[in-house]
């Protein structure tokens, strides 16, 4: 697309970019991503500098990102990074894409926490969860586990250029390799999807990993191996949180009081949305 004059401008691409992606709430920011990535500039640009020419190249680059992102490509996965606990961690086709809501499991792993806490971190994909607490805490002991090494490529490479390689990554099947009573702290976002959740094959979510999402017939396989594990490596007084689905608070609180956890509760996300569960051996 072009202007009057016939000329290729940041605003006649963009709004190209727009059109040819399928209509939603994310299209107009996602296109303004993508063309600022494209030209190498912030978005700030594209609506200071609306007149600027965009040269053919770029706009063969901006073409390409519109047409992964039109197959559905999530936008992290593009650019290949995803801002998560105002940190930019590297992702790619092998991790969970960092979610806004699983900061609250940051800020809530947080305030249990003690300064030199022994801090444990199950299917830490990115890194987001485990790389986040260990620049907040200078002092604690962090690992954290996954099961894919491709996972844990991404993880500590993320470690060793957000955090100075603080957290120590562990290849484990959840709680395999923990001895008793040796944790203060276990943190989680597991996967919990119901296993047929058409979402995992006719939504975005599809160009992330199977494993990271999905977790049995009713999404909870993965926490309740971990909820049962779990009292056996915390310490006494130690604590659990665990992410979850929107309907599944009560029941995964249900898996904490079978567990003999006390003080168990459910805190809400910044969407209102039942989110973490936590409770204290
Ligand atoms: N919140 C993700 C989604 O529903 C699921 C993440 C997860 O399973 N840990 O898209």
């Amino acid at each position: 697309m072009s202007d009057q004059a016939g000329r290729r401008t940041l605003a006649t691409v963009l709004a190209a970019g727009r059109e040819a992606l399928p209509p939603g709430d994310t299209a107009r920011i996602d296109s303004e991503v993508l063309l600022a990535h494209a030209i190498g500039a912030d978005r700030t640009t594209l609506y200071r500098e609306p007149e600027r020419s965009v040269s053919a190249a770029e706009n063969a680059a901006f073409e390409h990102l519109i047409g992964e992102r039109a197959r559905g490509r999530p936008v992290a996965q593009i650019l290949g990074c995803a801002e998560f606990w105002s940190l930019s961690f590297a992702v790619d086709e092998h991790v969970l894409i960092p979610r806004p809501e699983t900061e609250l499991l940051v800020e809530l792993a947080l305030e249990r926490a003690a300064p030199d806490a022994v801090i444990v971190d199950l299917g830490c994909g990115s890194g987001a969860i485990s790389v986040a607490l260990a620049t907040e805490l200078a002092r604690a002991s962090i690992v954290a586990t996954d099961f894919s090494t491709a996972a844990l490529a991404v993880a500590s490479s993320n470690a060793r250029r957000l955090c100075a390689d603080r957290v120590r990554f562990v290849r484990a099947d959840w709680l395999a390799p923990f001895g008793a009573g040796c944790i203060d702290l276990l943190v989680s976002n597991p996967p919990y999807v119901e296993a047929d959740d058409p979402r995992l094959v006719d939504s975005d979510i599809r160009f992330e990993p199977r494993t990271a999402l999905a977790a049995g017939p009713d999404g909870l396989a993965a926490i309740r191996q971990i909820v049962e594990g779990a009292r056996g490596v915390l310490r006494p007084g130690g604590w659990l949180l665990v992410e979850h689905g929107y309907n599944q608070a009560q029941a995964v609180r249900e898996l904490f009081r079978r567990a003999r956890f006390a003080d168990v509760t459910t805190a809400a996300d910044l969407g209102g949305t039942d989110r973490i569960t936590s409770g204290r051996r």
